[in-house]
């Protein structure tokens, strides 16, 4: 099979389906996927949680981009509300209290936190003791996203539009013959296009080499979560998403189930993510030792690697070694918050080298996301 088109996207992740379907209204677009669905991933894995007060500056005004979109898609991108109400309660034990005043003053002006006394944080969050919270405090901003269907409404944007996506296909060569990047897989296929999009989520870095770019510095880190059997006395169905300042562990609903993570971020290389025994004994642990509740089974549990370059920005632009190499990586532990924004900045920057101009007015340049800054 050979394959032409303008712009290959490798990976079908959140941030690639994004960036093909914007793509996808300029000109021909593929979108292709080692595994056999899209979203096997990262994409797949996530605590899918919107929480504006969280990562750099950057990242911040990228995902606040993001909301106005997730809020009024484009009619038929989706039948129901991507966003809805959740909010989010941050707790911390006796001796970590000056967390919550540093917690306050990074928050952004436009999403302020309130400070809750701890019987408040236990009445919105029956299942806390008393006595693990020695101060808290309420993020009203945080939302629950429905991430699957931001995923599906991307990938079917772009077919509507045209363009293609190829599962089962992982690219394992990459080289620029004159004008066209070439692509071959590991099926055999080959693939072309002047303008490749290195989606390709803890694999950038593997796909940049093939191309003989020099590496971003991506490492990928690991996350365990676990979901349990939930308790509509302890967690009523108004309860905020629960985590502990001390340690970054957190508890959730899901789906009336409860999810839960210690928060973790192991270094991992590219690979399946799997979780470990040692990671979910040390969440049912956190669980029981600051929570009324008693984990009888794990009904299911896994993990999935969030992505970072040193300074936890996303790195969006064009290689300047390659002929028109574009990374779209390093979308860390908010790539489902930023995947709108990225894909219409990503296509912006590809089109006519211009940040659009309601993220540069939120003080994003192109030297913010730039790969050079990855390589100083
Ligand atoms: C436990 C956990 C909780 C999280 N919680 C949140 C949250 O609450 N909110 C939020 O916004 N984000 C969250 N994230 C982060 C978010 O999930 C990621 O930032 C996002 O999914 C990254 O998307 P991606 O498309 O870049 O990567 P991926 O989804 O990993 O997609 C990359 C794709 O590239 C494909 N690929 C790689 N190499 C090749 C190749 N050679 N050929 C073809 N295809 C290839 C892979 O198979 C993969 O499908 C969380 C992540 C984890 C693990």
């Amino acid at each position: 099979m050979s394959n032409r088109s303008d712009y290959l996207v490798i990976g079908a992740g959140i941030s690639g389906a994004a960036v093909a379907a914007e793509l996808a209204e300029i000109g021909s677009a593929t979108l292709v996927e080692m595994e056999e669905r899209p979203g096997y991933h990262s994409s797949g894995r996530s605590a899918a949680l919107y929480t504006p007060n969280y990562g750099p500056a950057s990242v911040r005004a990228i995902v606040a981009a993001s909301a106005e979109f997730y809020r009024n898609p484009m009619p038929g991108f989706v039948d129901h509300p991507l966003l809805t109400p959740r909010q989010a309660m941050s707790f911390v034990p006796a001796g970590f209290e000056a967390k919550i005043d540093e917690a306050m003053a990074v928050a952004t002006p436009a999403t302020p936190l309130q400070e809750i006394s701890p019987d408040q944080a236990c009445k919105l969050a029956p299942l806390l003791k008393r006595e693990a919270v020695a101060r808290a405090v309420l993020d009203p901003h945080v939302m629950d996203m429905d991430a699957g269907a931001i995923h599906q409404g991307f990938l079917k944007l772009l077919k509507h539009r045209g363009g293609q996506t190829f599962t089962d296909h992982r690219i394992t060569a990459l080289e620029r013959k004159g004008s066209q990047w070439h692509a071959t897989t590991s099926s055999g296929a080959q693939f072309a296009a002047p303008i490749v999009i290195n989606a390709g989520g803890a694999w950038a870095d593997e796909i940049g080499r093939m191309a003989g770019m020099r590496a971003i510095g991506l490492q990928p880190m690991r996350r365990t979560a676990i979901i349990i059997a939930s308790d509509p006395v302890l967690a009523p169905p108004t309860m905020p998403a629960v985590d502990d300042g001390a340690t970054e562990a957190y508890v959730k609903l899901d789906a009336g189930r409860l999810m839960a993570s210690l928060g973790d971020a192991t270094p991992s290389p590219p690979c399946d993510a799997q979780p470990e025994d040692l990671d979910m004994a040390m969440i049912v642990d956190w669980l029981e030792r600051n929570t009324h509740l008693t984990v009888k089974r794990i009904e299911h549990s896994w993990a999935g690697l969030r992505s970072f370059v040193a300074d936890h920005c996303p790195v969006v632009g064009f290689d300047r070694a390659g002929d028109g190499f574009f990374w779209l990586a390093g979308q860390g532990g908010y790539g489902i918050m930023l995947a709108a924004a990225l894909g219409r900045l990503s296509r912006s920057l590809i089109e006519n080298d211009r940040i659009p101009a309601d993220l540069a007015a939120r003080g994003l340049s192109a030297a913010n996301l730039s790969p050079d800054r990855c390589r100083l």
